[in-house]
């Protein structure tokens, strides 16, 4: 069951964008943009991979020991969004800064990478400004330093308020870190904050998980994501699992987690309106909202990932070639959705938000190329209570919620079988 709450990207069939080279490639070559019709732009990534060291959960684009090119680093970010195509902007909402951590700059260096990005995409409306950072690095001078930036969202790591168990996530801050990061946060004047939790971790029991809810919702924080421990391939951790070295907790433990989540949450006042992903009522994110509904964003840094009128690339993942380089970097995972990838993952990303999708969006998809023949398996779920019409929305039921992959498995289905 681990996987059910933890949809991944899309892997729906895809081709490469006809004659690119992804060698040589950089994002504005896979656009034809003329001034009268430019797509329209309404987020922005930016991935900064530094972590003072790397969890071994984390399959992120991550650097630990390099702290030295933090400068070079921005000075080279500064590159990458001064050579964004100037049809990008004019129409942000929102900026996210991940990694890595963020806040694990100095605070000179971050406001140097924050203004370059407020400076080129912050017009007249306020938007969206949220920075990532882990609790042990949010001092003063940091909360300062964000807020001189334009930013007014952070995103926190707290993961758990155990020290058990952040030891066997490898996380090494000091639990009571998480409420004086806020405070630091809150005296500078950044009030939209949000908390992440991570439950199923090897040895953590109900008990626990219902104290690290508990702390969280006392912060007093507006938002919460709780997403059950994933065991990524390629991870050091994964790797331990494998090797018998670490127990993962059951499918059910980890499914009465999730359930006490829903309850305790809901009982605080906090709406769940995506599979893993909490707000009070004005504070739902929505960066992540812009990736659920398949909008547009721009991608700047390592690694980072973006989507454009049906193209999705990612930044090159090599931190020493990005900072040899010049203007845009070279990307590479070049895809463009066929028009039944493009089905899929609409349901896959529309199914994700706990409202679903409109009778009218459902009624669209069906009707395209590929869309007949996933009618019958919407009917098996709903059939078997996994789907449910909700006045005229299409949504998950509550056992649905636990079981989303499978359903979502079913709705990306390529309509052939993969070659090879
Ligand atoms: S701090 Fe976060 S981004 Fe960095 S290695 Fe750990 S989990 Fe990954």
């Amino acid at each position: 069951m681990s996987n059910d709450l933890h949809l991944q990207q899309a892997t729906t069939a895809v081709k490469q964008s006809g004659g690119v080279s992804e060698a040589s490639t950089r994002a504005d070559t896979l656009f034809e943009v003329d001034s009268g019709a430019s797509p329209l732009v309404r987020g922005i990534y930016a991935h900064v991979p530094f972590c003072a060291h790397r969890c071994h959960y984390c399959d992120f684009f991550t650097v630990a020991g390099r702290d030295d090119q933090r400068p070079a680093f921005v000075d080279r970010m500064q590159k990458d969004v001064a050579a964004t195509p100037a049809w990008v902007g004019g129409d942000i909402e929102t900026i996210f800064v991940g990694g890595g951590t963020p806040t694990y700059l100095a605070p000179p260096d971050l406001v140097r990478l924050l203004r370059a990005l407020h400076d080129r995409f912050v017009g007249e409306c306020s938007i969206e400004f949220t920075v990532e950072a882990n609790p042990e690095t949010v001092t003063r001078e940091i909360a300062e330093a964000l807020v001189t930036g334009g930013v007014n969202r952070v995103s926190l790591g707290a993961q758990s308020f155990h020290p058990e168990l952040l030891h066997a996530l490898e996380r090494r801050h000091d639990p009571n870190r998480v409420g004086v990061a806020l405070e630091h946060l809150r005296e500078a004047g950044i009030t939209r904050t949000s908390v992440d939790l991570i439950f199923a971790i090897p040895g953590q029991d109900l008990g626990q998980w219902e104290d690290d809810l508990a702390r969280a919702i006392d912060l007093g924080t507006d938002h919460l994501s709780c997403y059950g421990l994933v065991y990524e391939p390629g991870t050091p951790l994964r790797g331990r699992r494998d090797r018998g070295e670490v127990e993962p907790v059951g499918d059910d433990l980890e499914a009465r987690m999730y359930e006490i989540a829903r309850d305790r949450l809901a009982e605080s006042g906090f709406e769940q309106y995506e599979i893993s992903n909490w707000a009070r009522p004005g504070h739902r994110c929505r960066h992540n909202l812009l990736y659920w509904r398949n909008e547009n964003w721009w991608p700047l840094g390592p690694s980072a990932s973006g989507h454009v009128e049906g193209h999705r690339w990612r930044n090159q993942p090599r931190l020493g070639e990005y900072l040899e380089g010049d203007g845009l970097p070279a990307i590479r995972d070049v895809e463009y959705l066929e028009e039944d990838g493009r089905i899929g993952e609409g349901f896959m990303m529309g199914l994700r938000c706990l409202d679903g999708l409109p009778g009218t969006r459902v009624e669209e998809m069906l009707s395209g190329e590929g869309g007949e023949r996933r009618r019958p398996i919407i009917a098996q779920h709903v059939e078997s209570g996994l789907l449910e019409w909700s006045g005229d929305r299409l949504r998950f039921t509550t056992r649905g919620l636990l079981l989303a992959n499978v359903v979502i498995g079913d709705l990306l289905a390529p309509s052939t079988p993969a070659e090879g």
